[in-house]
């Protein structure tokens, strides 16, 4: 979800607190957030992003919203946020995005989803345990505990080594805010695309 109260181009994304740009990742002084933030192309006229190419891909991230899924979207004209139908999660009920020649800012940073991390330590990996325990005794039941195990690992993997992937990008008249970790294996694509087309040289994520 965009941030409801307007919010400064060189700030915190997470408490919104004045900052600078600058190449390398900041840590916030006021809430100890690690994030990059990057002038873009409106307030920095060494950055040129490329010239507008109609067959570069699309690239999509879904992310669970408050209610209905989220879609995150870097484009060939620019970077798209919006809110799929509870339906299909297919159909965006409501889009807002920021065209690469507009961008005023991109701030991009990473967060552990606590809520997930206790879910699946109280849910999963309890299953998980047990199905491994269970099949030491009756090896059938390896058929779900191997798939489950896996499962349990892939989803670790993800909430604690991925985390919560986020950019902030600032344009002059709209600010968006994207989510890009799932599926695991666009987030590099995504995130390079993202300040490729926006004209930045690529940052870690932090
Ligand atoms: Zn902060």
């Amino acid at each position: 979800m965009p941030p409801a109260a307007p919010v400064g181009p060189f700030s915190c994304p997470s408490c919104f607190a004045p900052a600078s740009a600058a190449p390398t990742p900041q840590i916030c002084g006021a809430c100890g957030l690690a994030f990059v933030l990057r002038a873009g192309s409106r307030v920095d006229p060494t950055i040129q992003p490329p010239a507008y190419n109609p067959h570069l891909p699309s690239i999509k991230m879904r992310s669970a919203g408050l209610v209905v899924m989220q879609s995150s979207i870097v484009a060939p004209e620019g970077v798209l946020q919006g809110s799929l139908d509870p339906i299909t999660g297919r159909i965006p009920m409501d889009q807002s995005g920021v065209p690469f020649g507009d961008i005023v800012s991109v701030a991009i940073w990473r967060k552990l989803d606590v809520v997930r991390l206790v879910l699946l330590t109280l849910i999963l990996l309890p299953i998980a345990l047990g199905l491994l325990a269970l099949s030491v005794a009756v090896p059938a039941a390896l058929i779900a505990a191997v798939p489950i195990g896996l499962l349990t690992g892939v989803s670790y993997y993800h909430v604690i080594a991925v985390r919560r992937n986020y950019a902030r990008v600032t344009g002059s008249a709209r600010v968006v805010q994207l989510q890009f970790d799932t599926p695991m294996r666009r987030r590099r694509a995504f995130h390079r695309e993202l300040m490729r087309r926006a004209g930045l040289p690529e940052s870690v994520i932090p």
